[in-house]
């Protein structure tokens, strides 16, 4: 067969490139006053399909949906074969999103007929992004470009089908806008890192801080760091970001007599490639002391890959590297891997802190962990200690460490100084 425009049939058997599909849709829509849907239909685990059925059935297979679309949708549809596994369909006299959203239902039909047809009972694993003309784009390429934001609205909320709306640019596009942003803004200097002070319950001191990043642009906060951490992590800058607090709180260290310095490490981080080699140069370089750094981590991050975590934190521990286990009581490691953690701390979450005054099942599990630690000979820390009585209920507990808005909020560095000299003549 010649290329794949042929008007008479509705399905287009060969499979187009990205320009040819949008030649195709903007004759389609030339000159044509009808309201149209273009459905971008994906079937999702191709790979799973060809394993199951060898390249040749499933290649037939998905011809064999191609035909079942055109003779579900009749004459008002045109199918279109657009990458592997990959469908884009324009249906006339759609004015609406109901009316879409049933002819993507028989879309889902016709797929289930064909994996029939091909003698396959489980349903087929596809998810339909729609665009509507001219109601939501006035040309073929933002119509195409919608529908395949709203494909990605799919597979992120993991339904089977959506029709466009503003969400899906807010939720797909927003990421990465914000991920430019924090690219640039860890090269222009707004990103920050402050101080929350830890003091020591038994006679107050301050003992250390925990370094917490802040992104403020003209004092005010961009966004906060549970939400640009994790774009950090997937945009791949978590290397250069935990190099940006390192060397700031360890630079910033030298400066403070006798305060120790936490140090935040995402799972991703842990198990970087090159993590250790990081760890390494941040120590030589500042000749940190043994116990001056502490790496908080969480339970999550080590359970991962175990084996990694441990040998790491371990060669770690050797240099005097301390480890203190984060958001400890969240996680879901059982006690058996819990023996085996190399780490000097464990940090109790604030949630249960926060509640303990309140609630007798949270004060029983902050006790819990308060003795667990005396068992296995690990410091305790509480965070989110905010009032004298949830400071008294720890002392009393037999807590060692302490840290929240109490005391203090993580402060800038000279805000810290301040507070230090100011509250205890301390520096
Ligand atoms: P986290 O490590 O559990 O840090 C404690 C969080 O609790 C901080 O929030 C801190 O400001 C807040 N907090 C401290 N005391 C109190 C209190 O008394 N009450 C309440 N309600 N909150 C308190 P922040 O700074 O917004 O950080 C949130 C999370 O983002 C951190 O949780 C940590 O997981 C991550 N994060 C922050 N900075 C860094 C960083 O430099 N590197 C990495 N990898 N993660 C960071
Ligand atoms: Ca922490
Ligand atoms: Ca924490």
């Amino acid at each position: 067969m010649s290329a794949a425009l042929q008007s008479d049939s509705p399905v287009k058997a060969s499979i187009l490139s990205l320009s040819e599909l949008l030649a195709s849709l903007g004759s389609a829509l030339k000159g044509s006053s009808n309201s149209f849907a273009l459905l971008l239909v994906d079937v999702a685990d191709l790979p799973t399909l060809q394993a199951r059925l060898g390249f040749e059935r499933s290649a037939v297979l998905l011809e064999s949906m191609a035909t079942h679309f055109a003779l579900a949708l009749g004459a008002r549809g045109t199918v279109f074969r657009f990458g592997e596994g990959r469908f884009a369909i324009l249906i006339s006299a759609i004015r609406n999103r109901g009316h879409a959203v049933l002819a993507a239902e028989k879309i889902t039909r016709a797929a289930e007929e064909a994996m029939n047809d091909a003698g396959i009972i489980v349903a087929p694993d596809i998810n339909i992004g729609i665009a509507l003309y001219p109601l939501q784009a006035a040309d073929a390429e933002t119509l195409l470009r919608k529908a395949q934001l709203a494909g990605a609205a799919v597979r992120k909320r993991h339904s089977r089908m959506h029709v466009f709306d503003d969400s899906c640019s807010s939720q797909i596009l927003k990421p990465w806008e914000l991920g430019d942003a924090y690219a640039r803004a860890l090269r222009s200097g707004e990103l920050q890192v402050f101080y929350q002070p830890k003091l020591r319950i038994s006679d107050g001191r301050v003992v250390g801080v925990e370094a917490l990043m802040r992104w403020l642009k003209d004092d005010q906060p961009v966004a906060t760091p549970d939400e640009f951490i994790p774009l950090a992590e997937e945009t791949g800058l978590i290397q250069d970001t935990t190099w940006f607090v390192l060397s700031n709180s360890l630079q910033q260290a030298a400066t403070w007599k006798d305060l120790s310095v936490a140090v935040n490490i995402t799972p991703g981080m842990l198990h970087h490639r090159d993590f250790l080699e990081m760890m390494l140069s941040a120590v030589s370089t500042w000749s940190v002391k043994r116990g001056a750094l502490t790496l908080e981590i969480t339970e999550g991050a080590l359970i991962a890959d175990f084996a990694q975590a441990t040998e790491r934190l371990a060669k770690l521990r050797e240099l005097g590297v301390h480890i203190s286990i984060d958001d400890f009581g969240t996680g879901y490691s059982s006690l058996s891997y819990f023996k085996k953690i190399p780490a000097d701390e464990l940090k109790i979450d604030k949630s249960f802190v926060m509640r303990m005054l309140e609630d007798q099942s949270d004060q029983r599990l902050v006790e819990t962990i308060i003795n667990l630690a005396r068992q296995f000979a690990l410091e305790v820390v509480a965070e989110g200690v905010e009032t004298q009585q949830a400071l008294d209920m720890l002392a009393g507990m037999g807590c060692h460490f302490a840290q929240g808005y109490f005391f203090a909020p993580a402060l800038h560095k000279d805000r810290l100084r301040a507070w230090l000299h100011g509250k205890y003549g301390q520096t």
